[in-house]
């Protein structure tokens, strides 16, 4: 099978790898859409691997034994290899579990984790079936692009009272812009980028604010009654986006954490004690919630469309990764079979 490979600082080429086989609860998938997350950072840097990519949908295409998916059925495949068994698998937090399985030697294989290739390795539990009224690259949302930012809604309980604002409109944002929007709730973005935040004003925001501006903060107390925004959603993973959300969400309100990130000063009295703000650390969603996410993509179709700004072939990842580097895309999606 082909597979995606970075082969040097902005290098990257198709590489022939075996086909990985079924072993166990472990199905074969052939990913027919891989949406692109973060990767491009990789080729950017010139981090050498055959293993890119996390998210992924297709079809699957073989078993070893007969369990929860059959042979010939869509399904969306969820990140990591969770074992399964350990108590935060079984609440569905499955993203959290600490006994990760090695997939290539419990199975005997030497390639199938990657999503940038033709076939991947999968614990069938970890394998949604998508509705058959649900296009393939409509359901590759319900990985990074709508995933994270339900599982931040989800858990914060936004509803149509609150007042979201979103910081970072890269494919994880824009996708919280459709989040916040379907669940009736006034949206504010903020982003500098041209062409990220006129996307995020027709996928829903009722405003962008420039991060840059120093009057960024001001602007967001003006639009929210001079209170702030309810519940803040950090995708960008900047720390001063970080700390413009905690100081422009209103007291009692509640901050999640999605964009990957390192420190950020947190004043205990002032942000914590006196505000009362309760904070997230967000990754991706339950898995219990799943039949919910099915619900956003099936009901938001026409957003969808807007929110998938470009497709390639998997030959073209050189393209897509360059694309990416612009900034000037919303969701791409790889097609490994193109
Ligand atoms: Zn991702
Ligand atoms: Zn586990």
């Amino acid at each position: 099978m082909q597979v995606a490979a970075i082969t040097g600082k902005e290098e990257c080429s198709l590489v022939e790898r075996a086909e990985p086989h079924p072993f166990g609860n472990m199905a074969v998938v052939k990913v027919l859409t891989a949406p692109m997350c973060t990767e491009h950072k990789q080729y950017t840097s010139g981090h050498l691997t055959v293993c890119l990519g996390h998210e992924a949908v297709g079809v699957v295409s073989a078993v070893a034994q007969e369990g929860r998916v059959r042979v010939g059925q869509r399904v969306v495949v969820m990140p990591q290899y969770a074992c399964g068994a350990c108590s935060l698998c079984l609440a569905g937090d499955f993203i959290h579990c600490r006994n990760s399985i090695d997939a290539l030697s419990a199975t005997g294989n030497s390639s199938g984790t990657a999503t940038y290739a033709q076939y991947i390795l999968k614990p069938d539990w970890l394998l949604l079936p998508i509705p058959d009224d649900m296009t393939t690259d409509h359901a590759s949302l319900a990985c990074c692009g709508l995933g994270p930012t339900f599982g931040a809604m989800q858990r914060m309980e936004v509803t149509e009272f609150d007042t979201v604002l979103i910081a970072g409109m890269g494919p994880v944002g824009l996708g919280g812009v459709i989040n916040g929007a379907f669940r009736g709730a006034k949206v504010i973005a903020i982003e500098g980028h041209p062409y990220r935040a006129a996307l995020a004003k027709r996928l829903g925001a009722s405003a962008v604010i420039d991060p840059q501006s120093d009057q960024a903060l001001a602007e967001i107390l003006r639009l929210t009654d001079g209170l702030g925004a309810t519940a803040s959603l950090d995708c960008s993973g900047s720390a001063g986006a970080q700390r413009l959300l905690l100081d422009a969400t209103r007291r009692r309100g509640r901050v999640a954490f999605i964009g990957e990130a390192g420190e950020l000063t947190i004043h205990v009295s002032n942000d914590m004690i006196r505000k009362g703000l309760t904070l997230f650390g967000q990754w991706h969603y339950n898995l219990t919630e799943a039949g919910r996410i099915m619900e956003v993509i099936r009901r938001s179709r026409s957003l969808l469309d807007l929110f998938i700004t470009h497709t390639f072939p998997m030959s073209e990842v050189k393209q897509a990764f360059e694309l990416q580097r612009t900034g000037n895309c919303g969701k791409v999606l790889l097609h490994p079979w193109e």
